[in-house]
């Protein structure tokens, strides 16, 4: 990592292209190149005190997290208390390419995400690194077909806020629900949920559960699956946010949700959005499911 300001100048500033939960992302010419790159300009609440060095230190860790499906981080820049993410640069994230298309994305291309969203989050859990925030917005793909986690390990360094900078409130459609329900230790789980939902949006055009704040996320979880209980789900009722007085949703079973996922399909996603985290499925054992079997020959796992 760089400490200079004048290691910035290498790169000209083309046009914003979006902000995420840490700040706003260019996109920039390497200049004398042909080569674009994004810049994400991070900031924090308290500027002041500028970044915290285990964050940069986080951050650096990150640097040598290469895969084929993980944006590639390709420098670090350190000027004015501020940090700068110099990219790799994608087309579109998936948001946009869900927003662009006027239906769901066909079988083929959903099932061809997924197995590689999933080879990317095998590659980070089998390293002990979680991403945490997963959603449509940092998923970013190309016009060859490829697909790319962005923002890995950002919100271990830097926490997630509520809101943007702009204040913009940041979604909760993706967060798995202990976390929604205030456990303090979580683990790789909170990201295969979060990818089972991406699952249901791709296939659908619509998220399956789209809260408007914590309370209301929550609910809708159990609307589809049932409140839970110590017999559904052990040691729930000791969850920081469990309130006894919760009220008792019967669950209307996802079969109710689906309408383009086959059962295959279905029976995967089924197991990747278990409400009880210890009984969700893995990122390995997902990669193993019969929905993938006829990509398998394609792919080298
Ligand atoms: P993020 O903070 O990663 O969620 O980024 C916010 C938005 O900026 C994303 O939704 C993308 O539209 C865009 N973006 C982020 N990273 C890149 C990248 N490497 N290449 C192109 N666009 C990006």
């Amino acid at each position: 990592m760089y400490n200079y300001k004048e290691q910035l100048e290498k790169y000209e500033k083309i046009e914003k292209v979006g902000e995420g939960t840490y700040g706003v992302v260019y996109k920039c010419k390497i200049k004398g190149t042909n080569d674009y790159v994004a810049l994400k300009k991070i900031r924090l609440e308290n500027e002041d005190e500028g970044i915290p060095s285990t964050s940069i230190r986080e951050i650096s860790i990150l640097k040598q997290l290469r895969h084929p499906n993980i944006v590639y981080l390709m420098d670090l820049i350190h000027a004015d208390k501020k940090l700068y993410l110099i990219f790799e640069f994608m087309e579109h994230d998936l948001k946009k390419f869900l927003d662009m298309n006027n239906s769901p994305l066909p079988p083929e291309l959903v099932k061809n995400y997924l197995y590689q969203i999933l080879i990317a989050i095998n590659f980070c859990h089998s390293k002990r690194i979680l991403h945490r925030d997963l959603k449509p917005q940092n998923l970013l793909i190309d016009k060859n077909g490829i697909i790319k986690l962005a923002d890995f390990g950002l919100a271990r360094s830097f926490g997630i806020p509520i809101k943007t900078l702009t204040h913009e409130i940041l979604t909760l459609w993706y967060r798995a629900p202990e976390i929604l329900l205030g456990q303090k230790e979580y683990s790789t789980p909170v990201d295969i949920w979060s990818i089972g939902l991406i699952f249901y949006e791709m296939a659908h055009k619509r998220p399956l559960f789209s809260g408007d704040c914590e309370i209301d996320q929550i609910f809708k979880i159990f609307q589809m699956f049932g409140t839970p209980n110590e017999n559904t789900w052990k040691g729930v009722t000791k969850l920081p946010e469990f309130k006894l007085t919760f009220p008792r949703f019967k669950g209307k079973g996802l079969n109710a949700y689906n309408k383009n996922i086959d059962p295959v399909g279905l029976d995967l996603l089924n197991k990747m959005i278990q409400i009880d985290p210890c009984k969700r499925i893995s990122a390995k054992q997902a990669l193993q499911h019969p929905y993938f079997d006829d990509l398998k020959k394609y792919f080298q796992c």
